[in-house]
């Protein structure tokens, strides 16, 4: 038996080399050692509503206790059937047609199934259109199965929302599927109805895949309105992932759902190997499976958050007036979402860098947000906050952030 030292350290696999997933990367362990040193950080790096006391609607952790007797054992690999009816209700009232308990999916929140849906597609080679700026489980999970990402800008200019002819332009015959997420993250962009529409018939016509990642279609701000891809697809398979982690902040209860709409007569084998896929572990967390008829049957509290006097509204609004305020940052204002993706003028601050500019921030200033490259895009001058803090604390980080750059630009 050798000796502990004398052991060949572990590689790493090689197609694990390009995986990313910066949110919980470097910076955020650097804040993890810091707050067990005692120092207090503002963490800004993720949309986890309830870390900062946004709470879960009370009849939903009713549900669960409720039911924990019942969620002793393992259920189907779908997930449990009233859920599953919950999720064919909702979208019914969306508008989407063709959707039965047999279309739904349960699984350990999106994440898990947008892993799932992917690896039950894709071979070494073939191409899936990602956006970018994306929220980067996409490109992550595109990249494990040996497929590549092919980024499709959403440009700030237009709002970061696609353009359709541009997304057309990527499509060779090694693409596979479409993603868009919409409402957006990073951005916040919510896309209007024709560039929706013009997404769909480009799937279509090219038969491919559509992947609609709508976590956040619930939460949306001053009038802007979500179009449901489903509502729009006939002609290609569609799959829509919701959850409860951001509309209803039980992150922690990690529920998401998938549904297959539009033309499904092709996809048998697919969708069956989504389901071995499924099977493979099991089922889903069940006592989280419980709140989902309660969720989704419920009030939808989320709307008084995100009305112009609700709390995520009003911090909305803190988030815009301390961009305003600054000598250095630009904001699209974001139409949905719980992030703003703010843009550092470089014209101010010629030598600016994300990467270097949220290590100084955390260090310096005790604040953690996400440099912009983190979310595959070829620029650097941007950073993603979240806008869960209160008011008072986002005007600090306004105040922390600004004082760090004009040491920068005294320079
Ligand atoms: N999709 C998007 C766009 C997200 O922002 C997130 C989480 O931040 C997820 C999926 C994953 O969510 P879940 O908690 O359901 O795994």
């Amino acid at each position: 038996m050798p000796d502990g030292n004398a052991l060949p350290s572990i590689p790493v696999p090689r197609h694990l080399h390009s995986i990313r997933y910066e949110i919980r990367g470097p910076l955020a362990r650097r804040a993890w050692e810091m707050e067990r040193q005692g120092l207090e950080i503002i963490k800004l790096n993720i949309g986890n509503p309830a870390s900062f006391g946004f709470r879960t609607p009370e009849a939903m952790r009713r549900a669960i206790v409720d039911n924990l007797g019942d969620a002793e054992q393992y259920v189907h690999q779908k997930g449990i059937f009233s859920a599953r009816e919950a999720v064919v209700a909702e979208s019914q009232s969306k508008g989407v047609h063709g959707v039965t308990v047999d279309d739904v999916f349960l699984g350990n929140g999106v994440s898990e199934l947008i892993l799932m849906c992917l690896e039950a597609l894709l071979e070494p080679g073939d191409e899936v259109l990602v956006p970018s700026p994306d929220y980067p489980l996409w490109t992550a999970a595109v990249s494990l199965t040996g497929a590549r990402a092919v980024h499709y800008p959403c440009r700030s200019e237009h709002e970061f929302c696609p353009d359709p002819e541009e997304v057309a332009r990527l499509i060779t015959p090694r693409t596979k599927a479409l993603v868009l997420i919409n409402p957006n993250n990073p951005t916040g962009a919510v896309y209007p109805a024709r560039v929706v529409e013009a997404l769909v018939r480009l799937a279509e016509r090219h038969g491919i895949v559509l992947f609609s990642d709508e976590i956040y279609d619930r939460i949306l701000y001053d009038g802007a309105k979500h179009v449901p891809v489903a509502t729009l697809c006939r002609d290609t398979l569609c799959a829509t992932f919701g959850g409860l982690s951001k509309v209803y902040r039980a992150c922690g209860y990690r529920v998401g759902w998938a549904t297959f709409s539009g033309r499904k007569s092709h996809a048998s084998s697919y969708l069956q190997t989504v389901e071995l896929l499924a099977s493979l572990r099991l089922c889903s967390n069940v006592p989280g499976q419980w709140a989902v008829q309660t969720a989704l049957g419920g009030h939808q509290s989320i709307y008084d958050l995100t009305a112009p006097e609700g709390r995520l509204g009003r911090q909305r609004t803190a988030v815009l007036e301390g961009v305003k305020r600054s000598k250095y940052l630009q904001l699209v204002p974001p139409a949905g979402s719980l992030y703003g993706f703010i843009r550092v003028n470089r014209e101010r601050l010629p030598k600016f860098d994300d990467n270097a500019f949220a290590m100084a921030l955390l260090e310096e200033k005790k604040v953690l947000v996400v440099p912009g490259s983190s979310f595959n895009v070829d620029y650097t001058d941007h950073f993603r906050t979240t806008i869960l803090p209160h008011e008072d604390t986002l005007k600090d980080v306004f105040a922390r952030i600004e004082d760090l750059l004009d040491g920068w630009a005294a320079t």
